[in-house]
């Protein structure tokens, strides 16, 4: 069953011809067929440029050429911008927009030989928890079709756990990458902030912003990453740091490895979901590791602080949006507001409109200071507080998510019970520190994530920690049934 193979497994088996890159890319491209419509997990398949870029990765390896991705079929977040084809980013705003050019991490895996099958649906503009603002419609969780995935990124999360590709890519601006891949029971990773490109990112709110991966395993996500990685003159906030060897230090024991509890995790934390994270504490403490509990009194107020910086960016960044340059255009308008007001109106959805209020609202004069202004002070305290607790610890441990995947419907109608969905995962963003998620077991018969939060440019140490667990455990290796 090539769906159930590791990258470095399918990369050995294109190494020695026993398995064209065009086979491969036609096995998951006949899965995404046969499951994807129950999963409405993909807005745009690209099943001829898949095989045309399959057999130029052949033909690569034909001439000797080598990479561990290399004729590697995966499904990119719709929120890239992707040369020639469409890039929605989950709204009707960008439903007629077909990019002239390619996001840096389109471009970098392309240059690995990466082969793109197609668009992963999700929340419009990345601004959701469970895949229902999407403009294409809710992506169904493969665990139980009447449950949500987890958001923004929830069609590339349930593409993975799905097995329609070998890995897929997504965002995380408050949780979009650990959420869904905690709900979907994949790994998933969220690299310090500036370590992947943001250019040709649809941007949701900046200075949060952050590429990352969901793959079967830390060992595959360690590769994705390798490739994806690296200093981008065209992103002003990426960093000019080198990009060690992920791959290298996966095996590294964990003896004498700090892990810090987070207290304010644990208080309230349902019993099953903490029996979960007890139990990967347990292995931890076999490998070698030591806990102790940790402290971060400000990491309450993460949710509120998001929800006033993350709003304030959003309606900055989507003011571009107007009906004029690119994207929807009302028709007939009356005059130029006319044209303003409909196509903004008729473009963006009901998330998105909120959001672009209450962003508008705190940045105006006279609530800038009340909202704003104290919001970035409260990110600073949360940035400092995680500062302290890596002065003590190595590596951060709690829960990804507060409950396992929910039912469709459940929380759409109720934005601040939608935003609580969050409250493990936006500290990380805030601090612009690079976390992860891994599969830790079960509740209720649904995937329950463990999350994993490092210093800056800690990735190395994350993805090490997490393979050591994954050598120990078999929860990432559990496929939903009908799609095993
Ligand atoms: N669920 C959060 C929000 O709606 C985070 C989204 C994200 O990380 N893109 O803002």
């Amino acid at each position: 069953m090539l769906h159930t193979l590791s990258i470095g497994e399918l990369g050995e088996s294109l190494s020695s011809r026993r398995l064209s890159s065009v086979e491969l890319t036609r096995h998951f491209l006949a899965r995404i067929e046969r499951l994807n419509p129950a999963l409405n997990a993909l807005i745009t398949l690209t099943g001829d440029r898949a095989l045309a870029a399959a057999a130029a990765a052949d033909a690569r390896r034909a001439s000797g050429e080598k990479g561990p991705l290399l004729g590697i079929p995966l499904i990119h977040k719709d929120i890239f911008c992707t040369d020639g084809v469409r890039t929605s980013c989950g709204s009707r705003m960008l439903d007629n927009f077909v990019s002239p050019y390619d996001a840096t991490v389109v471009t970098r895996l392309k240059a690995a030989g990466a082969v793109m099958l197609g668009k992963a649906n999700m929340d419009e503009f990345a601004m959701g928890s469970s895949n229902e603002t999407s403009y294409y419609g809710p992506v169904k969780n493969p665990w139980d079709l009447t449950k949500v995935p987890g958001g923004s990124s929830g069609g590339s999360a349930a593409a993975m756990a799905a097995r329609l590709a070998a890995y897929t890519t997504g965002t995380d601006t408050g949780g979009s990458i650990r959420q869904p891949a905690a709900l979907t029971g994949v790994t998933g990773i969220k690299p310090t902030y500036g370590r992947v490109s943001r250019y040709g990112m649809i941007a949701f709110a900046s200075s949060l912003d952050q590429a990352g991966v969901f793959a079967r395993s830390a060992a595959d996500a360690a590769v994705v990453l390798q490739a994806m990685a690296g200093f981008d003159p065209k992103d002003s906030t990426s960093i000019d740091a080198p990009v060690p060897d992920y791959h290298a230090s996966l095996n590294a024991p964990l003896a004498g490895l700090k892990i810090g509890l987070l207290r304010e995790f644990f208080e309230g934390l349902e019993a099953r979901n903490a029996a979960l994270i007890h139990d990967a504490l347990k292995i931890y403490r076999s490998l070698g590791a030591e806990t102790v509990e940790v402290s971060l009194p400000h990491l309450p107020m993460s949710v509120p602080t998001y929800y006033v910086v993350a709003p304030a960016e959003c309606s900055s960044n989507l003011s571009r949006f107007d009906g004029v340059r690119f994207g929807y255009r009302c028709s007939e308008p009356k005059d130029l507001l006319d044209l303003y007001t409909r196509s903004r109106g008729e473009g963006f959805g009901a998330e998105v409109k909120r959001r672009i209020m209450t962003g508008t609202y705190v940045l105006s004069a006279g609530y800038f200071d009340a909202y704003y202004l104290k919001a970035q002070k409260v990110r600073r305290l949360i940035t400092d507080d995680f500062r302290a607790a890596f002065a003590q610890v190595d590596l951060l441990i709690g829960p990804t998510t507060p409950t396992p995947a929910f039912a469709i419907g459940a929380k759409i109608d109720d934005p601040v019970t939608m935003y609580l969905n969050d409250i493990y995962t936006i500290g990380a963003n805030l601090a612009g520190l690079p976390a992860m998620s891994l599969p830790c077991g079960f509740v209720d018969e649904l995937p329950m994530g463990l999350q994993l939060i490092g210093p800056h440019f800690s990735e190395a140490k994350l993805l090490n920690a997490a393979h050591r667990f994954q050598e120990s455990t078999d929860w990432h290796r559990r496929s939903p049934r009908g799609y095993e």
